[in-house]
C-alpha cells in the first residue's frame, strides 16, 4: 500500500514556495502578509494560530496575529475586518473559527474581501469555485487534491465517495473531485446504509469526524482512502483518524495516515493561497 505522506508533501510544497515569495519581494519590495485574526482563547485556535504564524515565517511570509477579547462585539470584529479590507499591506486575511456563541461566522463570510479571503470560505470565493472560475479553494479539500496529484493517482473517470458536507471541507471536497472529472457521490449523517456507497468506491474521502467509523470491510479491495478526521490531543492521546488504519493497510492501494496525512496539507495550502492572493494583488498573476 502507497502511504501518502502529507508531511512530505508539505515539505515539497512549502520548499518549492520559498523561491517564489522572494521573487515576490524582489518585485515588489515587501513580503506576502497574512493577517490571522483570533477572538478570545480558544486553547486549541491558539494551537492552531501560533502553528499558521510559525509556517509562514518558515516560508518568508510576514504574519500579524491580532487578538480581540471574547467580549468582542460583532461591530468591533466588522470594524477591523473593514480595516483590513482597506489596508494595502494586507494581502490576506483570516478569521480563526469557531467564534464565540455571540459572533456570526456568516456575517464574516460576507465581509471578507473576495481578494483577501485565504481561506475560501466567503460567498463570492465560493460562488466562483462553484461556477468553475475559482479564486483560490478551500485549504483541506484543495491540500487533498494536491496530494493526489503528487502521487499522481488518476481522478478523471474514477468513482468518488465524500463523506460528510460541511462548508469547509466535505461540499468542497465534492466539488473539487467532480472538477477533476470524477463521479463524486457525497455521504452524510442521514445516508442509509453508508458501506453500499464507501465499498463501491475508488476514491473514498471521510471527513465525517466520528472516531474510527469505517475499517477494511468498508471499501474495496485497492481503494484510495483519504482519511481527514483527527481525534485525541497528541499528548497523552495518539491521534487518530475516521478510519481503522491498521485494518486498511495492504488492502486499500493508497492511504493517508493520521496524524501525517491531510492535516500538514491544510496549512501547506493556507500559504500557498496568501502567495497567490498577494500576486493577484500586486498583478504578478
Ligand atoms: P463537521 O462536524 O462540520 O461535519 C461532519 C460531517 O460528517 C457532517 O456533514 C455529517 O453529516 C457527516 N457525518 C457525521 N457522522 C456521520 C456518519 N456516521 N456517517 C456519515 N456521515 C456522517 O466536521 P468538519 O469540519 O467537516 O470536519 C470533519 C473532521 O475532519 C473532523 O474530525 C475535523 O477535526 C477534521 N478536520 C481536519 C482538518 C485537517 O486539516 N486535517 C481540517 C478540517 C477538519
Amino acid at each position: 500500500m502507497l502511504l501518502l505522506d502529507g508531511k512530505l508533501v508539505s515539505q515539497v510544497r512549502r520548499e518549492a514556495l520559498k523561491p517564489k515569495v522572494a521573487e515576490f519581494m524582489k518585485r515588489t519590495g515587501r513580503k506576502p502578509h497574512l493577517v490571522v485574526v483570533l477572538v478570545g482563547e480558544d486553547p486549541a485556535s491558539q494551537v492552531y494560530v501560533r502553528n499558521k504564524i510559525k509556517s509562514c515565517e518558515a516560508v518568508g511570509i510576514l504574519s500579524t496575529h491580532k487578538k480581540l477579547p471574547t467580549t468582542a462585539t460583532q461591530a468591533e470584529l466588522d470594524q477591523v475586518i473593514e480595516e483590513l479590507n482597506q489596508d494595502p499591506t494586507v494581502d490576506g486575511i483570516l478569521v480563526q473559527l469557531p467564534l464565540p456563541g455571540h459572533l456570526s461566522e456568516i456575517r464574516v463570510n460576507e465581509l471578507i474581501s473576495a481578494d483577501k479571503d485565504v481561506d475560501g470560505f466567503t460567498f463570492q470565493v465560493l460562488g466562483h469555485l462553484w461556477a468553475g472560475s475559482p479564486i483560490v479553494a478551500p485549504c483541506t479539500p484543495k491540500g487533498i487534491m494536491s496530494i493526489l496529484e503528487h502521487y499522481q493517482i488518476p481522478v478523471a473517470g474514477k468513482r468518488a465517495v465524500v463523506i460528510g458536507r460541511s462548508n469547509i471541507v466535505g461540499k468542497p471536497m465534492a466539488h473539487l473531485l467532480t472538477m477533476a472529472d470524477a463521479t463524486v457521490t457525497l455521504c452524510h449523517s442521514k445516508t442509509k446504509n453508508l458501506r453500499d456507497f464507501t465499498s463501491q468506491a475508488d476514491i473514498v474521502v471521510v471527513a465525517a469526524g466520528r472516531r474510527h467509523l469505517l475499517g477494511r470491510e468498508d471499501f474495496k479491495a485497492g481503494a484510495v482512502i483519504i482519511d481527514v478526521g483527527i481525534h485525541g490531543t497528541g499528548q497523552d492521546q495518539p491521534l487518530v483518524g475516521d478510519v481503522r488504519f491498521h485494518e486498511i493497510e495492504g488492502w486499500a492501494s493508497a492511504a493517508t495516515p493520521v496524524p501525517g496525512g491531510v492535516g500538514p496539507m491544510t496549512i501547506t495550502t493556507l500559504l500557498e493561497n496568501t502567495l497567490y492572493l498577494a500576486e493577484r494583488k500586486n498583478g504578478l498573476v
